[in-house]
Formats: structure tokens, C-alpha cells, sequence
């Protein structure tokens, strides 16, 4: 047995008989090749930064850590290879000194690319999609010892199935990303009543590229952020309060000191308003002593079969505690209301919903679900939480 690995959160140890750090495409494949030969299991994590058991296992888990870096931009494509065990801060730098930027990010930056782009990882913007959405092509270590290369013009089944697949088919080695030249972020942060916010919400995201707010219960004020694109130097803003300009890469992430644990859920981007006075109502009613924030976000509808995202326009609640407090009544008593609204579940927040009930919410499921079949006949990659999420507990 190895040490134990816990996720940041601590809602998830494991302690794993073998943990790898493979620094070559041909060292993951022999690790799988080993694993088959033993008949071992497989799960791979990047950050650990997942609320869920996407990671967890007592057999064989690999990290990709040792397996960062840049491997080749096309300026005429306009897309850049990079390994996938890449945190996303380190690609945002190197793309930046190669003249280059991301579309769109999330909250924080310290994410591997691959564990980001297997769970739909996304930040906020009425007209973006998640990381998984900038995804050119995906180049995974299958369970049968092969390196398949999948993009819209390659295997197009094997890649819409893998843009969002938490690790279910297999070790991504490589991720090719769709970039935009560098570009500078100007940013505004600003609180509100949360009455006043809600009141002008569709300007709000309407005016700008991305546009979120955090409501904060106990002050119930509401803490926005807005982001649009700029010329401007870091200098102009200098001194004016809430705000920043600098490199998109720069400007998006922040620091999260405080541990928590999460559930969000995706919703139709019409039911977004209705949906969060709900789980006002229910903190107000019944888990007034919770005093983290509820995050608002917005993202574009997609066409990845297992994305949050698929097919419409959709709002994103997230709903936070404290790493050392129970959560299991709160977020129970929450995901009951994002269920009424038809919502699906950030792959890597906390919820509990099984195969059944997942099948009902995407309309590609059951050929997600045949790729998956097709590319781990075996189940190599499962752990007992994907048993129970692909439904073959
Ligand atoms: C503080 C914090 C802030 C967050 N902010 C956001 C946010 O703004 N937006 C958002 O959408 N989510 C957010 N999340 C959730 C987080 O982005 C996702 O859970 C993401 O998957 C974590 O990436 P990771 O590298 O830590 O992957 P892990 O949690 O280690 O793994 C996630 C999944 O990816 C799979 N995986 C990892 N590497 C590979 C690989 N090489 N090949 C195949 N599969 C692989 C794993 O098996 C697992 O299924 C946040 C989480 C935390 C803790």
C-alpha cells in the first residue's frame, strides 16, 4: 500500500495499492498494460480539486503531474498542444509568452487540463462554453495498450463521448485547445443589494462577456464580477477600486484559501432566476447557519454528449460549506430543488444521482454510454462511484 490520497476538499481518501507518476506517453501505456495484466483497476486524477469519488480507488491511480508542458502550436488553426497533466496556470503563462490566451476559465486555475476538461469545468459567459467546449482533439491511452487520436475529423463518436468523460475511457495523454490571440481582461467588482442585483440580472449579463455574482446570506448582499475585454494598460485602472486590467490568464483565476464542499447543478438559463429564489427561500428557512455564498454563473448551450451544457442555454448554481461541516442534509435538501428544474450536475460536485436517472437528463447518454463499452469493454477505468454513474454497479 502507498500512502493515502485524500481530494482538496478532504470529502474523499483513498488509499491506493499502487500510485504512479508516469513522466511519458509510454510509461502510461505500460502502467495500463501492467494493471490489465494484473487485472487491476485504473483511475487517474489530475489536482484532486473534484468533490465526487471520481479518483478514488485502492488499486492503481496515476497522476499525471509529472506529464506537463507545451507540445506544439498551429497559429494557422489557431490551437495549441499541450500535455494533460498541464495545471492551467502553467498553460496560461506559456501560451501567454507564445502570444496566446485562452478562451475562457474558471475560478481558479490550479486544475490540470485534463481533470478540467473531463468533468466540463467552466467559468461565465452568456455566449462561452466550458474548457471542454475549446477542445480541438484528445489523444487517450485506451485500455487495450493503443493511443487513440479523436477530434470532430477522427473517431468523431470517441470524441464527443471523451470532451466530458471523467476518466471513463481512458488516460488522456494530450489535449489540442482552440485559442485566441492574447487578449487583456478589464475587471469590475462591485455589491449590491441582493434585490437590486436580481432586478437588472438580464442587463447585467447581457452587457458583459462574463458576468457572475456571489450572495452572500448573512449581509444578503450580492458581490458581482464583470469582465470585458480591453486595451487598456494594467496602469489605467490603477488606484480605482474593484478594479484590474491585465492578461485574460491573469485576471480570471482566484485564490481559494478556505476548504469547502460544493454541489452545482446546470440549469435551463430561463429557469436560473425562479431556481436561485428557491434556494434563497430554503437557506433562509431552514440552514440559516450556512454563511458561504451561492454562486450565479451563465454559459452557451453545447453539443458534447455529457456535458452539463448539452443543448441549451444554461445557468449554473453553486452552493457552498465549510470543509469541516456536514453537508449531506444541506445539499440534499438543495439538489431536491435543482432537480425540479431539470438540472444536471457538475461532474465533479457533489450529487447522487445514478444511471437511471443521469439517462433521463441527456438526451446522447446511451451513446456515450456504447463508446464507452466499445473503448473499456472491461470497465479498466472504473471505481465504484462510476459503476453506480455509468450503471454498471
Ligand atoms: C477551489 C475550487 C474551485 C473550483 N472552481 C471551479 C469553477 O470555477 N468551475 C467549474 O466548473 N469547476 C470548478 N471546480 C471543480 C473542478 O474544476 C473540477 O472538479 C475539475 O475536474 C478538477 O480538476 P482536477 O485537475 O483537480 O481533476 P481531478 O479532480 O483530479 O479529476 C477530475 C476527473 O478528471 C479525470 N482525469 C484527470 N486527469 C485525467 C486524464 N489525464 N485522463 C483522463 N481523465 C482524467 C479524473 O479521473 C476525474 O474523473 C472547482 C473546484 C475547487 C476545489
Amino acid at each position: 500500500m502507498t500512502a493515502r490520497w485524500t481530494n482538496w476538499s478532504g470529502s474523499v481518501v483513498c488509499q491506493p495499492r499502487e500510485l504512479a507518476r508516469p513522466a511519458s506517453e509510454a510509461a502510461v501505456l505500460e502502467l495500463i498494460g501492467a494493471a490489465s495484466a494484473n487485472d487491476r483497476t485504473v483511475r487517474v486524477t489530475g489536482t484532486g480539486h473534484s468533490f465526487t469519488p471520481l479518483c478514488a480507488t485502492d488499486d492503481v491511480l496515476l497522476s499525471l503531474d509529472d506529464l506537463q508542458g507545451l507540445i506544439a502550436i498551429d497559429p494557422v488553426a489557431s490551437t495549441a498542444t499541450l500535455w494533460a497533466g498541464t495545471k492551467i496556470a502553467r498553460a496560461t503563462e506559456l501560451l501567454l509568452a507564445a502570444g496566446w490566451s485562452l478562451e475562457n476559465q474558471g475560478d481558479v486555475d490550479v486544475q490540470s487540463l485534463a481533470g478540467a476538461v473531463s468533468t466540463g469545468t467552466h467559468g461565465t459567459g452568456p455566449r462561452l462554453g466550458s474548457l471542454s467546449t475549446q477542445v480541438a482533439a484528445l489523444r487517450i491511452a485506451t485500455a487495450d495498450g493503443r493511443l487513440v487520436d479523436c477530434s470532430p475529423a477522427a473517431d468523431a463518436s470517441a470524441f464527443r463521448a471523451a470532451q466530458v468523460s471523467f476518466g471513463i475511457l481512458g488516460v488522456i495523454t494530450a489535449v489540442t485547445l482552440r485559442v485566441l490571440p492574447a487578449y487583456r481582461l478589464h475587471e469590475r467588482l462591485w455589491q449590491v443589494p441582493i434585490d437590486d442585483c436580481l432586478a437588472e440580472l438580464p442587463t447585467h449579463i447581457a452587457a458583459h462577456r462574463h458576468f457572475e455574482f456571489f450572495w452572500y446570506p448573512t449581509t444578503d448582499l450580492a458581490h458581482m464580477k464583470a469582465l470585458d475585454p480591453t486595451d487598456e494598460e494594467p496602469a489605467a485602472v490603477a488606484g480605482r477600486e474593484g478594479e484590474r486590467v491585465d492578461y485574460s490568464g491573469r485576471i480570471f483565476p482566484t485564490v481559494r484559501e478556505r476548504r469547502f464542499n460544493e454541489i452545482e447543478y446546470a440549469l435551463p438559463a430561463a429557469a436560473g432566476p425562479e431556481c436561485f429564489a428557491d434556494v434563497r427561500r430554503l437557506m433562509r428557512d431552514r440552514f440559516a447557519d450556512v454563511t458561504w455564498p451561492v454562486e450565479y454563473r451563465t454559459l452557451a448551450a453545447d453539443d458534447i454528449w455529457l456535458s452539463p451544457a448539452y443543448g441549451r442555454e444554461t445557468v449554473t448554481i453553486s452552493v457552498h460549506d465549510a470543509a469541516d461541516r456536514p453537508f449531506a442534509k444541506f445539499f440534499a435538501a438543495v439538489e431536491a430543488i435543482f432537480r425540479r428544474y431539470d438540472g444536471r450536475p457538475h461532474w465533479g460536485k457533489i450529487h447522487t444521482l445514478s444511471a437511471a436517472e443521469l439517462g433521463e437528463l441527456y438526451p446522447r447518454w446511451d451513446d456515450a454510454m456504447a463508446v464507452r463499452r466499445r473503448i473499456d469493454p472491461a470497465g479498466r477505468f472504473l471505481n465504484e462511484h462510476l459503476r453506480r454513474v455509468v450503471g454498471e454497479a
